[in-house]
């Protein structure tokens, strides 16, 4: 994998960032991308360049606008080359029952956690098939997998983005380029301390009870999966042992979805 182009997008943080580190690891330039402070983001970028030896770049685009995102891959391009590997990862929550859940929130959670998976394979995906090369990943979730009362947005938007994912792998699937998607289970991250927060608030229950009673009672394997366990499925389905794997969507979620 070394010397080839990755966009991760959404790895100021959490799941992104572990994917960030492992690639680069394996020797990729990669390009990071999300929002939070641009000190504490210098830094983890820098931590990765020493780290791996390899360039790391760093664009805050807003996922939110398509354009934002057409420019994030054409800044790629620019500074590291073309892209080889699309990690789609950014994503955010809200949690509410249905009959409040806010109309802003939805169109939200469409269009970071959806459309700007759609508007990035887009304009990656001539440049990967005319290489005969290619590795599009989206990060769903096991949420994308079964449902869950009071995350309409969430469950819809990682249920499309496995749709997504089987319509670009079927696509492209005899031109070396594979599309496919991980589905982690409750991983201790940002957006699952919000979560908590939400879901104390909808439920009742203490914050510690939350996680104890509605998340890690899902969860058979009792323990949060990490960010490197999920970043482990990531380097595999780029790596060349994963080749053979297009359209799926591996679950990474400790059990969750086989009970
Ligand atoms: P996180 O909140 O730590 O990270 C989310 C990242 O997305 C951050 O870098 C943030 O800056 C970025 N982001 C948010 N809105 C953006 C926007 N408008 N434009 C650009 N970047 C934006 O969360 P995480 O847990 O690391 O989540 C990463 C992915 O994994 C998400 O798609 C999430 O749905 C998925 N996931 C997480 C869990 C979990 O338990 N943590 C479980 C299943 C799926």
């Amino acid at each position: 994998m070394r010397g080839r182009t990755a966009i991760v997008t959404g790895s100021t943080s959490g799941i992104g960032l572990a994917i960030a580190r492992a690639l680069a690891g394996e020797g990729c330039n990669v390009m990071l991308n999300g929002l939070g402070d641009p000190a504490e983001i210098e830094a983890a970028r820098a931590a990765i360049a020493e780290a791996s030896g390899t360039r790391i770049a760093f664009m805050a685009a807003d996922l939110r606008s398509p354009e934002a995102v057409r420019a994030l891959v054409a800044r790629t391009v620019e500074d590291l080359g073309p892209v080889d590997i699309l990690v789609n990862n950014a994503g955010v929550q809200h949690v509410a029952p249905l009959a409040t859940f806010p109309d802003e929130q939805w169109d939200l959670l469409l269009a970071v956690n959806l459309s700007a998976a759609f508007h990035a394979s887009k304009a990656v995906i001539a440049s990967m098939t005319a290489r005969r090369f290619g590795r599009i990943v989206n990060i769903s979730s096991a949420l994308g997998l079964v449902g869950a009362p009071h995350k309409p947005a969430y469950v819809a938007t990682k249920h499309g983005l496995i749709g997504l994912t089987k319509a670009v792998a079927l696509e492209v699937a005899e031109t070396g380029v594979t599309c496919n998607a991980v589905c982690p289970g409750m991983v201790m991250t940002p957006i699952i301390e919000m979560q908590v927060a939400d879901q104390a608030r909808v439920t009742g229950l203490a914050p510690e009870e939350v996680v104890r009673e509605v998340f890690l009672d899902n969860q058979p394997i009792r323990r949060p999966v990490t960010a490197e366990e999920i970043a482990g499925a990531v380097v595999f389905l780029c790596s060349p042992a994963g080749s053979g794997v297009t359209g799926t969507a591996l679950a990474v979620d400790g059990g969750y979805v086989a009970r």
